[in-house]
Order: C-alpha cells, then structure tokens, then sequence
C-alpha cells in the first residue's frame, strides 16, 4: 500500500502503470523480511522467467519480500567465459558466442516487458552489452584475461538477467529497483572465489535496505572489493549472496529457487530409490554440498547459520512440492544417514617416504604448495606411521598438483628422504552425510559391510571428527554401484538380506534354485527381502561368487568353477565371508553336511535343511544344536523334515510352546508309500507301483530308503523329540516292508528284481484288507512314549482312509485336542512343494534377524 499524506489513494492503484503491489513496500514495523533466490534455470527462459513473477508475486502473511537476488541466465556465465578466453587467444570466434548471448537477452527481455516500457528497458540492456564489448575488446587487444577481469567479465551475466527480472516485475506493476550487488557486499581481492568482509558489508546492506523499502533485485555471484575492483564469490555463489544478505537483514526466511525440489537422499539420476530429504542441518546440508550434492552453493550455510535463519530450498517449476529447510536441527527420523553424494574424476596423490616423518612440516609444506597453486584439497588421510600423506584433488589438477610438490621437495626427493609423489586416476569419492551418525556404533562397519558385499575396493578413508561424514574413496567404474548399495544400506534398513549358501543341487536344491528366481524380485520388491547366492556346491564342485550367482544360470557357474568340492573347505569359506543374514541351506540327504551345523550355528550362520540326518542322528546331537540355536540372530529350521511343507514341526512347536500336552501323534508321514498305497488297487502289481512312485520323483533315489521304513522311523522320531520326548532312532520299532533279499540287493535294478517276487505277498495282504472293507496304510504311532511305525489296514470311518495321491497326514490328539485330533493334511512329497517348504524357512530366518 502506498501512503499519501497518511491516506491511501483508492486511484493509486488504478491508474499508474507501476502501481506498486504490496510486496516490497510494507511498513516494516513488526514485519520479518525475507530474502528469495533464483536460479540459472529458473533465470533461463521466457517460460521460467513468468514463474519466477507469479512466485515473487505471491504475499505471504507477516512477511515482505526484501530482496529477489538473481543468478546469470543458465550457461551465460560458461558463455562469458568462453568468449573470454578466445578474446584472449586473439580469436575472433568470440563474436558470434557474443551475438547470440545478446541476442537472447534482447528476445527475453521483449517477451516479457510490454510494448509500452520496452524502449527505456531495452536501453539498459543495451549499456550492458556495449560495456561487455568494450571490455572484450580490451582482452583481445591486450590477450590477457587476468583473474580480476575474468570476474569483471563474469558480473555481466547477473546484470543483465537482474535487469530483465526488474523491468518484467515492473511492467507488471510490481515495484522494485535493480541493484549491483557491488555496491553491497565488500570483499577481498582473491578473484575468482572472493571472501566477503562481514562488517563492513552488512553495514552497506543495512544502509542500504534502510532507504530502500520497494522490492531489490540484486544481482547474485558479484561482489567488488573495497577499492571497487569486481570479484565474484565462486561458481554458483549466488545463493551465498542471498544469504548474506538475509543475515543482514536478520531476515525470517531465505528462499533459494531452483529446479530440483529440495534435496535428496542421493543424486536421482544415480540412485533411482532416491528419496527427498525435508529437513537438514546446516552442517549436514554443508557437508553434502561440498560433496557434490549440487542443490545449495556451501558457503551459503555459514551467514544464515549464525542468526539461525531457515533456509528453504523450494523448485521453480514445481512450486508445491514442499522442498527442504536446512535449519538448526535435522530431520528427527532415525534414518542411519541423511544423504550420500559422491564427486568423480578425483585423483589421489601419495607423497611417501620413510623418512617423511622425520622433515620438518612436511604435511604443512605440503598444503602450503597447494594453496600456493590455487588447488584445492578435497580429502586427505595419512598412515598413523607417517610414512605417507595422501589426498584427494580434482582429477584435472592431478598433474599442477604433483609438480607443485616435485618442486616444493625437490631437495628431499632428490636425497631419497621422500620416495616419490604417485597418482591414482579415475577415483570419485562417496561421502555418507547424516547427524544420525554421531555417537552412533556400526555406521562405518555397515559402509564397509556394504562395499565388501559389493566387491568394491576402498582406495581410503576419511571421517570427519564431527562424525558427521564418512567419506570413501572407491574407483569411478564403482561409484554408481556403491552408492546404490550404500543408499539400500543406509535408507532401507529394513531390508532383509539373505546370503544363501547352498549345498546339493538335486531334484529339491535346483528346485529352490527355480523357485527362487522367480520369487526374487517380487520379494525384494514388496517384503524387502534381498536373496543373494552366494555360493552353490554339488557332490563334486563348489562356486563361490561374491556379487551373487544368478540363480537361472547357476548350472553355468557351477561347471566353470575350478574348485573341488569339499565340506571342510565350504565351511571355511561361508565362515571367512563377513556378511549379515548368512544362511546355509542343506538340500543334500548327507551325514557328512549335517555333521558340519554346530559349528555353522555357532560361526552366527542360520542352518535350513530338509535333510533329517541332524535331527534324527543322536539325541545329544540333536539337543546341541537346538541349543545353539537359540543364540539371537540365528535360527535352525527344518519344518521340510517331516511332510514337506506342511505345517507339522510348526504346529507340533505351537502346541507346545502354548502349553499343550501331546497324547498321542499318529500320521501317513512317507509321501512316497502314501502314494504307493493310494495307487495300488489291484490293477497293478506292487512293483510296478513302486517303480512309477519312483519315476515320479516321489520315493527316495533308492526307494528302499522309503520301503524299510527307515524314513518314516526318522520322521515319528523327529515328531517325538520335538514333543519332547527323549528317543533315539533304535528305540522306533518299525515294521519294513523289505524282505532280507531285497535289503542286500547290490543295485536298485537288481532290488525291483526282487521286489517283483514279493508282489504275491503284497497282493494278498491287499485283498485281505479289500475283503474287510479296509485299506493298507503305512502308519506312525507315538504313543506313551513309544514310537513304532507299522503296515496297517484302517476302516472307512478311520481319518486316513480318505487319502490320494503323496498325500501325508498327521493327526495330533493332545489335551486341548482330545475328542477330536488337530488333523493336518495335504501333499506330504515332491521336489515343488519341499522346495517351497525349504525356500519359506529360508525367509523366515531373515524374518527372525530383524
Ligand atoms: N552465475 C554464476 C554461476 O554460474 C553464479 C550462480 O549461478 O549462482 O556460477
Ligand atoms: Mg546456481
């Protein structure tokens, strides 16, 4: 509002063509200012430029827009550079850069101010570029473009784009006064990355905003010294301009306007699971921007810190997203880390020599040189035994660098007191931000747990005494890939990693193998789980492959390994792998693998098996490992011992766990006679139904191991054990349906030979139970501690007479389930469904780490 002899003229705003709108021009008393700025982007085109006015139009309650400092329009200042260093070179090719640098600036400016104002307007715009020529000029007649007046150059480009920001403000009705940011903030002559003097300037800016109460568009980036030679505060210092100037102000707010909204947790492009990080520290978001998070100039948090001003980094073109405040305190989630940014085409320079501890300063002399050349640090780290310095410097400094030091100790490297100064090109640095780290046990071992996963080869180290980063220094052709897996590491915690160890690739081993290609990405996906294969061995070789073997091709690794397998060899190895979620799977039916879970349980690696050796071998052995197995973090799960996948252990446990008390277990536990029973009716011989079982992956490889009734004796005596009863596998009375002969039979042909001569004998028992209405099931018994399994005929109105296929069934009769049994039933065999059995128990592992 304007005020006209203490009243507002109602024809104020009607009538002049810059009438002001209230934005700049409020009565300060008792209003907070604030400070915007724009961007090269946002500064860069006739469409951005409208998006800037409508935001700088917008009023926000209880607080006036005191100044819109602005940056070059994008690539200008590159632009003026280059037309620079051609003049320079005495190359007349500046020109035509020159012409359509002008050129765009007019087209801008014409498109965004009306007919009515263009002439004045288009006349400064003119006095700029006929400046800008004459100095140019100046370059090309003298062929030096010296640092003072590569900055004089530079200061163009924020003129100009400050210029055709106030003359379109203006030509809407905003009223607003361009201002060189010369006139405000003082500096030191170190052209090129100026530094301002604080008194002095924020003296110039107080006495400058005092008298001027309309809206000030400041140029950004320049700055002059206090005899007026211009200097510039560094590549994209405008937003440090803006900063200062709010601190000055003492300001409520500072606005940087750019075209990301706000920052992220990792560069976007690079890490596609980026997310967006709402509030930072100014030291995280300082921290981040040094590392290359390219949202906010680093300079810029220093002014708006010390008076504790927000700073809101919000996005031109997506001017509702909520954008970040970097302000005094972090996002209060309890995120690991706050960001992880990266800068490539780094080079690290080692200066080495035995006696380097012994020359006085060296480090000093060492960074003395390197400032003396203008180059900068960006890491260092040195050898507790001072034997070497090594440090980090921008790829294309690599060389300045090494011959500022050759020449620094030229004495000393040539009397041998230092060794050399080697390179090591092609480097990027990671660096993990993030408050969360303080005080914090396990972030670096996470990082490098990471890397290590990975194969990524740390190069070196360095940590910020403030905790506050950890930077690493990695190879460039590993940078994306580390820093994806950092982010997952760092902002997915919650995810389940699964290194799976596997041992027997049979029908059920590459089963899982199958069933776990398909499921993994869906399980990553939606559950979090991250199936790694670490490592895959048969009966002869074993592959071990750190960045995981693709289970659709682990055929491929498997016959390409050169290594032979051996048990002892394999558990070393899982054992030496420093991994969390490290899970052995046993899809062998081998005495010498189970032999090995004790010490696996105890190196802190969880053991899944549908392998019945362990659990049904001694009792001692038996309760050693349920006994490791309570160790937190690791778990022993074996619920395909007994009918697959069916939930039989798991009930069984549940039951007990709940205070049940077991009567009496009785169940169809052999897949494989459960099907050879259900399929022989008479209509085949019972070899015949054996062999079929066979061929249709239902019986063991020897299906003597399922007709001895060996199988099934593991299977009740498992059963028991987990009931809590203490047996061993002799104390089992089991009824084999083998003869002697066919026991001792040589080979599996050979046995079926046999076997055929005793089809008679099954073919009568079979009728006798026809005759009676009953059925031959082959059923296991616990009872009053006594487990026996047995050939049994079962009536209709029995609960297993109903049963087809590999069906299995178990029938609970406990103190809560008396009249009727808790009953569980369902196919009971088969390479899918144990597989499936085998792979659940697997994730549940990861599920009982988290
Ligand atoms: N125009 C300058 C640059 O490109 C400053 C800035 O954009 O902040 O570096
Ligand atoms: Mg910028």
């Amino acid at each position: 509002m304007v005020k006209r002899g203490g009243k507002v003229h109602p024809d104020t705003f009607r009538h002049d063509a810059r009438r002001a709108l209230p934005i700049g021009n409020i009565a300060t008393k008792g209003v907070g200012v604030k400070v915007m700025k724009f961007g090269g982007t946002s500064m860069g085109s006739v469409g951005s430029l409208n998006r800037v006015i409508s935001i700088v139009r917008k009023t926000q309650k209880g607080v006036r827009t005191a100044a819109v400092v602005v940056s070059a329009m994008n690539g200008v200042t590159d632009q003026l550079i280059d037309i620079g260093r051609r003049a320079a070179k005495k190359d007349d090719s500046y020109k035509k850069p020159m012409r359509a640098l002008e050129d765009r600036h007019v087209k801008t400016l014409k498109a965004l101010v009306g007919k009515r104002n263009q002439i004045e307007a288009l006349k400064n715009v003119q006095v700029l570029f006929d400046a800008l020529e004459r100095v140019v000029r100046g370059v090309y007649l003298i062929r030096e473009l010296s640092p003072g007046a590569l900055d004089y150059l530079m200061s163009y480009g924020e003129r100009l784009s400050a210029h055709i920001l106030c003359e379109a403000l203006r030509s809407r009705g905003i009223k607003c006064e361009y201002v060189n940011a010369r006139t405000l903030i003082v500096t030191d002559d170190y052209f090129g990355q100026a530094t301002p003097h604080v008194e002095k300037t924020n003296r110039n800016i107080r006495a400058h905003f005092r008298a001027h109460k309309d809206l000030q568009i400041v140029t950004g980036f320049i700055a002059a010294t206090s005899d007026g030679k211009t200097t510039t505060l560094g590549r994209g210092g405008s937003d440090y301009t803006a900063s200062i100037i709010g601190a000055a102000l003492s300001a409520k707010s500072i606005e940087i306007w750019t075209d990301v909204s706000g920052v992220m947790t990792a560069d976007p492009r690079k890490v596609k699971d980026a997310l967006p990080v709402r509030k930072l520290s100014y030291s995280e978001a300082a921290e981040m921007s040094y590392f290359g998070a390219k949202v906010i100039h680093p300079p810029t948090m220093r002014p708006a810190q010390l008076k504790n001003i927000p700073i809101l980094i919000k996005n031109t073109f997506e001017p509702e997203a909520l954008g970040t405040i970097v302000g005094k305190t972090a996002d209060r989630s309890d995120a690991l880390a706050t960001g992880i940014t990266s800068i490539n085409d780094i080079a690290m320079l080692q200066v080495e020599g035995s006696a380097l501890s012994r020359i006085r300063s060296a480090v000093g002399r060492i960074f003395e040189a390197l400032a003396e050349h203008r180059i900068n640090v960006v890491l260092i780290t040195q050898a507790s035994s001072q034997h070497s310095v090594s440090f980090a410097v921008a790829l294309r400094e690599a060389e300045r660098a090494r011959e500022a030091i050759k020449k620094e100790f030229a004495l000393e490297l040539g009397s041998g007191l230092i060794n050399d100064v080697s390179v090591q090109r092609d480097l990027s640095i990671i660096a993990v931000v993030g408050e969360g780290m303080r005080h914090r046990a396990g972030i670096a071992g996470r990082l490098f747990a990471t890397l290590g996963r990975m194969g990524i080869n740390v190069v070196a180290i360095a940590q910020g005494s403030s905790e506050l980063n950890i930077s690493v220094v990695v190879g460039k052709h590993d940078e994306t890939k580390a820093l994806n897996a950092i982010h997952t590491g760092f902002f997915f915690p919650q995810t389940k990693p699964l290194h799976i160890f596997l041992v027997g690739t049979g029908l059920i081993g590459s089963t899982l193998l199958a069933q776990i290609a398909r499921q993994r990405d869906h399980l990553r996906r939606e559950w979090g789980y991250v199936i790694t294969i670490e490592a895959i061995a048969d009966a002869h070789k074993m592959a071990f492959d750190t960045k995981g073997i693709d289970p659709r091709n682990w055929r491929a690794a498997l016959s390409a390994s050169r290594r032979r397998m051996d048990v002892r060899k394999f558990v070393e190895m899982v054992k030496g792998i420093e991994l969390p979620g490290k899970v052995f799977v046993d899809c062998t039916a081998s005495d010498e693998v189970a032999a090995v879970y004790p010490e696996l349980l105890s190196s802190q690696i969880s053991v899944v098996t549908p392998n019945k050796r362990a659990n049904s071998g001694s009792f001692s052995y038996y309760m050693r490992l349920k006994q490791l197995a309570k160790k937190p973090g690791i778990s022993f799960l074996y619920e395909t011992n007994v009918g697959a996948a069916l939930p039989i252990i798991g009930t069984l446990n549940d039951l007990f766990l709940s205070g049940d008390e077991v009567v009496k277990i009785e169940g169809v536990l052999s897949g494989s006679l459960s099907y050879v029973f259900n399929e022989f009716s008479g209509k085949q011989r019972f070899s015949e139904v054996v062999r079929k079982a066979r061929a249709m992956g239902y019986t063991e490889p020897d299906p003597r191991e399922d007709l001895s009734g060996k199988d099934v004796a593991r299977k009740i005596l498992i059963l028991a054990r987990e009931a809590g009863k203490e047996l061993e596998l002799s104390d089992v009375k089991v009824e084999s349906l083998l003869s002697p002969r066919a026991r001792s039979a040589k080979t599996i042909e050979e046995f079926f030979k046999i076997l055929e001569r005793d089809d008679a004998r099954f073919e009568k028992k079979r009728r006798a139970a026809e005759r009676a209405r009953m059925r031959l099931r082959y059923i296991a018994t616990l009872e009053k501690g006594r487990a026996n399994v047995s050939l049994r005929a079962v009536s209709p109105e029995h609960p297993f007479y109903n049963l087809s296929g590999s069906d299995n069934i178990v029938a609970f009769t406990t103190k809560h389930y008396s009249k009727t049994p808790l009953v569980v039933k369902g196919p009971g065999a088969g390479a899918k469904v144990t597989a499936a059995g085998v792979f659940a128990d697997m994730l549940r592992t990861a599920r009982d780490l988290a």
